[in-house]
């Protein structure tokens, strides 16, 4: 069994977009520049802006974190979209999920500018990713699209079983599997909450992603002998012998899965650092720099 690095992974596409960055300024051009807005104080959204605030610095974009109250009014944070939307300076912009149950996400989304939507989750990028034309894909699977190309994994005539049908996880997921692309051209399986024997799914699964958000539910009987393993899932365990008083665990029982497969991504350390590289490779994208290979 490997260990899926993504920590190292995303180190070496952050430092590849660092010397562009380099290249971009020493030529005079305007540096990329992402903003965040991050409503409210959740304290997983809060660690995981302020992640993509340090990646920025450590790459040389500029950031901009605009924080506002938990209270804000939809249309306050609608103002504040308008406002990102027409600044000339800021090339890409995300608004942390989840927003607090009074805004509608939905409508906050799509009034987000699809040329500036870096987290890929308004529905003109969706549908063109349906479509395979370019665009900004969702970070978190374009994330994973990554570790499967950097480590060299074969996809094609897998079967994929994708676990969790969220809008910005698992179903777009699903569609960069199965279109044909490399990586890509899987046989693909969605899973949720209503699917019938599931653990048969999973059995039969090459490739197994799991984003439900439910702490160590892939245990070792559910996974195939040499299958990958994805764990998207990030989930906060109460810990008292933590600082913290947490510990995280992803949706896979790790010590029962890892003997079985062939590779598995760990959490932390797999699948939450490539999200942020893949943010910062949308927001290089949206600049102007459309065909930035990492
Ligand atoms: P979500 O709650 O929006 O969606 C969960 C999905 O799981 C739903 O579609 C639901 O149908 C499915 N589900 C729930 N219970 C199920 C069950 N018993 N059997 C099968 N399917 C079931 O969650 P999300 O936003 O997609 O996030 C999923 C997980 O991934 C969370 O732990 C989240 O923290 C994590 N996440 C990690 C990253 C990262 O960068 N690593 C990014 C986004 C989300």
């Amino acid at each position: 069994m490997k260990i899926i690095d993504g920590k190292k992974i995303s180190e070496v596409i952050l430092e590849d977009l660092g010397r562009k960055v380099t290249e971009i300024k020493n030529s005079g051009d305007k540096i990329p520049h992402l903003a965040a807005v991050l409503v409210g104080n959740n304290p997983a959204s809060e660690t995981y802006v302020n992640a993509k605030v340090k990646a920025c610095e450590k790459t040389g974009f500029q950031s901009t974190l605009k924080k506002t109250e938990g209270t804000i009014a939809e249309s306050d944070l609608l103002g504040i979209v308008r406002e990102l939307n027409d600044d000339q300076d800021i090339d890409g912009f995300i608004v942390q999920l989840p927003l607090p149950s009074h805004i509608n996400e939905h409508r906050i989304i799509e009034a987000i500018s699809p040329a500036k939507d870096v987290d890929g989750f308004h529905p003109v990028n969706q549908g063109k990713m349906v479509l395979n034309l370019p665009c900004l894909l969702p970070a978190t699977p374009y994330g994973i699209m990554m570790l499967f190309e950097n480590c060299g994994i074969d996809t094609s005539g897998k079967h994929c079983v994708v676990l969790g049908r969220s809008h910005i996880v698992g179903t777009p997921m699903s569609i960069l599997m199965g279109r044909k692309t490399s990586p890509g051209n899987c046989t693909v399986t969605l899973c949720h909450s209503k699917t019938k024997n599931l653990e048969d799914f999973c059995r039969s699964a090459d490739i197994l992603i799991a984003a439900m958000g439910i702490p160590e539910f892939v245990t070792g009987s559910m996974v195939k002998e040499g299958a990958v393993v994805i764990d998207v899932g990030i989930n906060r365990l109460p810990d008292p012998s933590k600082k913290s008083g947490y510990r995280l665990a992803g949706d896979v029982k790790f010590d029962e899965v890892a003997p079985k497969c062939s590779r598995i991504t760990p959490v932390p350390g797999g699948v939450g650092p490539m999200t942020i590289a893949a943010l910062l490779t949308n927001t290089m994208k949206a600049a102007g720099y459309k065909d930035i290979k990492i």
